[in-house]
């Protein structure tokens, strides 16, 4: 438990201190009425317990510079960038703390690799998108929370417009998004290949049943009963 704990500060440190070197956040760096701003947070960041703590006085900060400098323009959307980037990022920690790592070491190269408890791929249908190659990172009830290949963006959608991986499908002939994200994804089977020995998909067009999602698991990755625990 403790080690979690740690591990997630680190991370968030990671994160924390990529948002100090914003050069458009800066204007949020001095204390402000009663927040004490970037610069508190940071000196203040080793006596945080969890990212909770860190979080509330993040939501401090956005609330204070949000009441005295609600009329500046460069104020308001650093306030929105901060806070959206912070609790992203804690959520992305908390969903898959392998995959956060594995992005702060290598950002260029880190969506191809493959994670101890691996991520179910399906294609997911997001707006007027194509159904899109996606790592499917948790589900919540009824919704998916899944992450693209290609751009790395993350999405909730219903389970009913996710379909489970099935088979290598061809790429287009134009080098559109769609391409390099499934190039991105072969690149991706392979190394779970030479990870896990094999990669199995499933019969076609399966949509995604959450009840199911412990034998998908199992059934893909091939992995002993137990490890998808
Ligand atoms: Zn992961």
């Amino acid at each position: 438990m403790e080690d979690t704990k740690n591990g997630e500060m680190i991370l968030l440190r990671h994160s924390f201190n990529r948002a100090l070197k914003l050069k458009h956040l800066q204007v949020l760096y001095e204390p402000t009425g009663w927040s004490i701003g970037l610069k508190g947070i940071d000196e203040k960041f080793d006596e945080y317990a969890n990212a909770d703590e860190f979080l509330a006085d993040i939501d401090e900060l956005v609330k204070s510079f949000n009441t005295i400098w609600s009329h500046q323009r460069d104020i308001k959307c650093a306030i929105t960038q901060l806070s959206e980037l912070c609790h992203r990022d804690v959520k992305s920690i908390r969903t898959c703390s392998e995959c956060f790592t594995n992005w702060a070491a290598d950002p260029d190269d880190y969506f191809t690799k493959v994670c101890s408890k691996p991520h179910l791929l399906v294609y997911a249908k997001f707006g007027d998108y194509p159904y899109w190659p996606s790592k499917l990172m948790t589900i919540n009830d009824r919704t998916a929370n899944v992450v693209f290949f290609g751009d790395h963006t993350q999405a909730d959608v219903p389970v009913e417009k996710c379909i489970l991986y099935s088979k290598k499908h061809a790429l287009p002939i134009e080098k559109d998004e769609l391409y390099y994200a499934l190039k991105e994804t072969g690149i991706h089977i392979k190394k779970i290949k030479e990870k896990y020995g094999s990669f199995n998909p499933v019969t076609p067009r399966q949509t995604l049943n959450p009840t199911f999602y412990n034998d998908y698991i199992l059934k893909m990755f091939n992995l002993p009963m137990g490890m998808n625990e």
